[in-house]
């Protein structure tokens, strides 16, 4: 049974653009993990709703710290209620990872594929990695069709969970192709961008094709939606019974 896991990376995203994207997910009763690199007025108000994980940037211009440790005590000192992860443009590390899972962390979302399906595995530290299917920015990237194609339908119903990620900006801007959002962040300093009005977004919005027409129409042709965290527990009821097996065999 295939079915559609929403996760969302702040990447440190003006307010209005965060509000406008999860009430259209919790609106469409599709309760998505976020993955936090800030703290967000608004993610505060509706905690009880999301899964809350972190969005750690490891890259010496990070506004999160110089070095692994700092990065990681200054995303850990952040509210969040799912100890799962994921590296800002994947940056990750051995020693990055052994960071994050000696601060608790459980789960991983650091690998990204082209649309392909990879079924969760636990990762060299035990940490449950949850590969993801499809990101805006990377299908952007490699210019996929905007409408959603037949070859595209059969590919994302086909069996397993397809956790797909969405950047607020991307569905505020209903951004139409990679270029167009590169333009935009060349445009403003991160105090401009952080701070964006809803004014602003919308003067800045593509009205064809882009991110959040496409989006909608993922939504229409999903017909079950689950949460990250249960992806991760469909993975440890796995290992447990496989753990069980072994034992049973001894
Ligand atoms: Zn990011």
């Amino acid at each position: 049974m295939s079915k559609l896991v929403v996760t969302v990376d702040l990447d440190w995203a003006p307010e209005p653009a965060i509000e406008e994207t999860i009430e259209f997910l919790l609106q469409n009763s599709i309760h998505p993990t976020v993955f936090i690199t800030h703290r967000s007025k608004y993610i505060d108000t509706k905690v009880s709703q999301l899964e809350v994980g972190l969005h750690p940037y490891f890259s010496p211009d990070s506004s999160h710290g110089q070095t692994i440790d700092e990065v990681v005590q200054h995303i850990t000192s952040l509210p969040y209620n799912f100890p799962g992860y994921r590296c800002h443009r994947f940056a990750t590390c051995n020693l990055s990872a052994q960071a994050m899972m000696n601060a608790g962390m459980k789960i991983s979302s650091n690998v990204c594929t082209d649309l392909e399906y990879i079924r969760p595995f636990k990762n060299r530290y035990g940490l449950t990695e949850i590969p993801i299917f499809l990101e805006d920015g990377g299908y952007l990237w490699r210019q996929h069709s905007l409408k959603i194609t037949s070859n595209f339908k059969e590919l994302f119903l086909s069996e397993g969970a397809k956790v797909i990620l969405i950047h607020p900006m991307h569905f505020a801007i209903n951004t139409p192709n990679f270029d167009y959002m590169h333009q935009i962040k060349q445009s403003v300093d991160r105090n401009s961008w952080n701070n964006m009005t809803s004014k602003t977004l919308n003067q800045l919005r593509w009205e064809g094709e882009g991110i959040r027409t496409f989006l909608k129409e993922l939504i229409q042709i999903s017909s079950q939606t689950c949460r990250l965290s249960d992806l991760y527990h469909d993975v440890l009821e796995l290992h447990n019974l496989n753990e069980a097996v072994l034992e049973s065999q001894n």
